[in-house]
């Protein structure tokens, strides 16, 4: 288990319900702590079993480069979009921090941070997993998995199960 820390990466973007933030503009920064289980990648030196920075960066970038109304869902998006292309992750948090945010005095910064926590245990052999319980897990990936399966699944057991009793479903 390692934690991934991308701290401080610096966006210049056009969030707020004001005009003036939407037409100026404004510096924000945005912090990803990933705890995540990266043994394999460490003993294997293979990047795609770990969390590629590069692909962090860009995804913050994208989603910084939306305009919302509130950073609280510009914050929603960059944790979606995240989980969405990482699947190892057990614990995700995310902090977005408008710097000099308009309020009339000295501000220096407003920032709203989310963390969650991803491990479960699988509802058929009880083996500690990983699932983020929507659509952005990797159980309902339809290129891995065939949609009747995930529906037969939470049939069933109620709730996600580990790959390998996946392979028994699919199989
Ligand atoms: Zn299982
Ligand atoms: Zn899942």
């Amino acid at each position: 288990m390692a934690v991934i820390a991308l701290e401080g990466m610096k966006f210049f973007a056009h969030h707020g319900v004001y005009e003036e933030e939407r037409i100026l503009g404004g510096e924000y920064l945005v912090d990803v702590y990933i705890v995540a289980d990266t043994g394999a990648a460490a003993a294997e030196d293979d990047l795609n079993k770990t969390v590629n920075y590069e692909l962090i960066h860009t995804i913050c970038d994208i989603e910084m480069g939306k305009a919302s109304d509130l950073i609280e869902n510009v914050l929603e998006r960059i944790m979606m979009r995240i989980k969405e292309n990482v699947n190892i992750i057990q614990q995700l948090t995310v902090k977005v921090t408008k710097l000099n945010p308009p309020l009339g005095g000295t501000v220096a910064s407003a920032s709203i941070e989310s963390a969650f926590n991803f491990t479960t245990r699988c509802g058929r052999c009880n083996k500690g997993m990983v699932c983020y319980g929507d659509t952005s897990c990797w159980c309902n990936d339809f290129r891995i998995v065939h949609p009747r399966t995930t529906e037969l699944v939470a049939e069933e057991h109620g709730s996600c199960v580990c790959p390998q009793c996946l392979d028994y479903y699919a199989g």
